[in-house]
């Protein structure tokens, strides 16, 4: 990284503001029992009655502990849709800035570059599914602040190739933001191993899917302390809720559960590939490093249609550039795997 400087990265107003200061940020517990009567609270135990610990300390250490990675090098968010848009708004200027994105991947980074009123540009990945580096950085200018990976990506299943990835982190002076929704389903390792070699890599994780917490919403970003540190300027002050905080720790401390249950989804992906293999209309099965298989058939729209009048959801990605006729199938429990092939198989005769 030769010219990396975050002091030219973040903007201008955040450099510049003071954040706001609840009354559990200024307050700093020192073992002693209190009597808290400073933040309005309605005094009556229930449970959720107090604020929330607005910097998640308990969470992050055994986050910490998990992941091998010190408490000042992650942030946590309300879901991985709120940490990526703090991330947008610390560092990118409306009207002014660009970023780069590689579709097909996840519509939330334009989403978030529409609503804050950046240029979202897009290189498509090769037939592949991989990102074109030279093309890539060919479109980098004094205003690209950040480039959006997305491995494995969603939703074409594939790891990004590590050299790929490398050399973006080497040649681009902006922020590389490695979405990492998927890693616990991959062979691949995650760029957190890294984090020390790159200070322009931000890692986001999600308990959304390989830990079974999606309706929690708990986001994770890794990444230097300095770039933590201005997110943490920024964030909500309580935007991790307490049971969040709660149901989150208790599901990390299940390392075990968490580990068997990733084991049956892979082996079901496995199984759900080998029987779509057998299905007529099937003309393709990508390779997978995630909990779901992109499939291209020969009519999306007519077998989407079909698998829902039989009372199966599945996500028509067609509409995604390289994507034409292509259906995104999640890997989900036997008995639901071995219902959507019965119902693929009554399509198909
Ligand atoms: C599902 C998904 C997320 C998860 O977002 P949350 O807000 O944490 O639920 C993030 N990135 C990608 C690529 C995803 O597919």
């Amino acid at each position: 990284m030769s010219n990396f400087s975050l002091e030219n990265l973040v903007r201008s107003n955040v450099a510049n503001m003071k954040p706001y200061s609840s009354a559990r940020d200024e307050y700093k517990a020192d073992g002693r029992k209190m009597t808290f009567l400073d933040a309005n609270e309605n005094p009556f135990e229930n449970g959720v009655n107090r604020y929330p610990d607005p910097q998640q300390g308990n969470l992050k250490s055994q986050l910490a502990a998990l992941k091998g990675v010190s408490p000042s090098k992650i942030l946590l968010g309300n879901g991985s849709d709120e940490v990526l848009d703090l991330i947008f708004r610390a560092f990118c200027e409306p009207r002014k800035d660009n970023v780069i994105s590689l579709p097909p991947t996840y519509g939330m980074y334009k989403v978030l570059a529409d609503l804050n009123e950046i240029e979202n540009r897009e290189v498509l990945l090769t037939t592949g599914f991989q990102p074109q580096v030279e093309a890539i950085l060919e479109r980098v200018d004094a205003s690209t602040k950040m480039i959006f990976l997305c491995s494995p990506n969603n939703p074409t299943g594939n790891s990004f190739s590590e050299d790929a990835v490398e050399e973006l982190l080497n040649n681009f002076n902006g922020l590389v933001i490695v979405d990492e929704a998927y890693i616990d389903f991959s062979n691949e390792s995650s760029w957190l191993q890294k984090l020390e070699n790159f200070p322009n890599l931000v890692i986001t994780q999600t308990l959304s899917k390989a830990y079974g917490l999606a309706g929690i919403r708990l986001g994770i970003c890794y990444a230097s302390e300095e770039i933590i540190s201005i997110l943490n300027k920024i964030k909500p002050p309580y935007n991790v809720n307490e049971l969040t905080q709660q149901k989150a720790a208790e599901r990390l401390r299940d390392k075990e559960k968490v580990e068997k249950e990733i084991e049956k989804i892979l082996e079901q992906r496995e199984f759900l590939k080998k029987e779509l293999q057998k299905v007529n209309f099937v003309e393709e099965i990508f390779p997978s490093e995630a909990n779901f298989l992109l499939a291209r058939v020969d009519n999306a729209d007519l077998r989407y249609a079909q698998l829902l009048e039989k009372g199966l959801v599945v996500r028509n990605r067609s509409n995604q550039p390289l994507c034409e006729n292509t259906i995104r199938f999640t890997v989900g429990t036997k008995e639901e795997n071995i219902r959507l092939i019965k119902a693929l198989n009554e399509i198909a005769a």
